[in-house]
C-alpha cells in the first residue's frame, strides 16, 4: 500500500486524508496544532460570495459535495452540527440586486420581499434566498473527516520535506512515504519553503472574528458584510475584514475592526437581544495552489473564503492526480 504525508489537518487536509483513505493509500496527517482557518465555529456554506454577488466556478458542485460528505459522515454517526437550511442574502438596493441576478443563472434561487425574513431589519430593498446554503461547525467537520479517513494523526511541526515523499518534523524526526500533500494554511506559510518548490507563490492573509453568541440569531444565516448564522452552540456574528497582509500573523480584534463588524451586524438584524459568549479570530490565505508541486509532492493551498464550499471538491480532485 502507498504511503501518503498530508501536512495540515484542516479542511483541505481532512478532506484529502478522507478521499486518499478511500483511494487505498496508508495516510498520515501532520499537523503541529498551530493555528487552523478551519476551527471557524460556523462556516457558511454559501454559494454567492461577497458584495458582490460571484458565483465561483463549480460553486453547486461543490456545495453538492461538501453536504453530501457531511450526511454520509452524519449517517456513520459522527457529529458534525450543521444547518441545511438554505442562506440569506439581503441587498440594499435595485442596483445591486441587478448586479446579484446576473450571475445566478442555474443557481437555484429566490428573491423574497425583505419582510418576509422575521429577523431581518428593515430598510434592505430584497432578499436572496439559496435554498441549497446553510452552515457547518468547522471543526467538528474536520475531526469527523479525519476520524473517517482512520488516518494515523501526528503532532509535530513539519519543518521540511525533500520533494521525493518524506517529510522532517521539529526535533529531526524524519517521516518517510512516497508522497506528500502540502495543506498548511496560512499558518503553514511560515515554514520554510524547500527549494524545490521554487519561489513562494503570491498569497495573501487576511484576518477576521467571530463573535459566538449565546443563542442563535435566527433559523437562516444572514449575509451581507458580515454574516450572522445558528451555531453548534448559539450562534456567530463574523467576517473576514482585516486588511490583507503578505504575512501571516497572530490574528488580532483591534476596538475599530469590533466597531465595523457590529456595524455589520446591526444593518442585518437588531443585536438587542443578543449576548456575546466568546470570540474566535483567524487568517485565511488567499491564492488558490492546486497540484503537483514536486516529483513526489502536491499542494491544497490558498481556499480564501471558500474553505467549506470548494475545500472537499479541490481535495477529491488533487486526490485522483496521486494516482
Ligand atoms: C474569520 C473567518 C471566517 C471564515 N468564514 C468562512 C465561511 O463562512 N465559509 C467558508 O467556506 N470559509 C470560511 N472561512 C475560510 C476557511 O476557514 C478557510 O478557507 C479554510 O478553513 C482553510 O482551510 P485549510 O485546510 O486550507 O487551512 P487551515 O484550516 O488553516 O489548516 C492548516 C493546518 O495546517 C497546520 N500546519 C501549518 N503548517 C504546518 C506545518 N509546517 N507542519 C504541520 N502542520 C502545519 C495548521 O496547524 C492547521 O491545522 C473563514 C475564515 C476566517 C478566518
Amino acid at each position: 500500500m502507498n504511503r501518503l504525508i498530508i501536512v495540515g489537518g484542516g479542511v483541505a487536509g481532512a478532506s484529502s486524508a478522507y478521499f486518499a483513505a478511500q483511494r487505498g493509500w496508508q495516510v498520515t496527517v501532520v499537523d503541529c496544532g498551530q493555528h487552523a482557518a478551519s476551527d471557524v465555529p460556523s462556516a457558511l456554506l454559501n454559494p454567492v460570495r461577497g458584495q458582490s454577488g460571484q458565483v465561483p466556478a463549480r460553486a453547486a458542485e461543490g456545495l453538492a459535495l461538501t453536504w453530501e460528505l457531511i450526511a454520509t459522515l452524519t449517517a456513520a454517526g459522527y457529529d458534525v452540527p450543521h444547518g441545511r437550511s438554505g442562506v440569506i442574502r439581503p441587498v440594499p438596493d435595485e442596483r445591486t440586486q441587478t448586479k446579484f441576478n446576473r450571475n445566478l443563472a442555474e443557481l437555484p434561487h429566490e428573491w423574497w420581499d425583505s419582510a418576509a425574513v422575521p429577523e431581518l431589519r428593515f430598510g434592505w430593498h430584497a432578499a436572496l434566498y439559496l435554498p441549497q446554503g446553510g452552515w457547518v461547525d468547522g471543526p467538528a467537520l474536520c475531526r469527523s473527516l479525519l476520524a473517517a479517513s482512520g488516518a494515523g494523526v501526528v503532532r509535530g511541526r513539519v519543518e521540511a520535506t525533500d520533494g521525493q515523499g518524506s517529510a522532517v518534523l521539529k526535533g529531526g524526526e524524519a517521516l518517510e512515504a512516497d508522497a506528500v500533500v502540502w495543506c498548511g494554511g496560512s499558518f503553514g506559510t511560515q515554514t520554510q519553503r524547500p527549494a524545490h518548490l521554487g519561489a513562494r507563490p503570491l498569497q495573501s492573509h487576511r484576518a477576521g472574528t467571530l463573535l459566538t453568541l449565546q443563542d442563535s440569531p435566527g433559523p437562516l444565516p444572514l449575509s451581507f458584510g458580515g454574516y450572522l448564522a445558528p451555531a453548534a452552540q448559539g450562534g456567530v456574528l463574523g467576517a473576514t475584514f482585516e486588511r490583507p497582509a503578505a504575512e501571516w500573523s497572530v490574528p488580532q480584534l483591534p476596538l475599530t475592526s469590533l466597531d465595523w463588524l457590529l456595524g455589520k451586524g446591526r444593518a442585518l438584524r437588531s443585536l438587542r437581544d443578543l449576548q456575546v459568549r466568546g470570540r474566535w479570530s483567524g487568517t485565511r490565505l488567499s491564492g488558490l495552489r492546486l497540484g503537483q508541486a514536486g516529483p513526489a509532492e502536491w499542494e491544497l493551498s490558498g481556499l480564501g473564503s471558500k474553505g467549506f464550499l470548494l475545500g472537499p471538491l479541490l481535495a477529491h480532485e488533487l486526490v485522483a492526480q496521486l494516482g
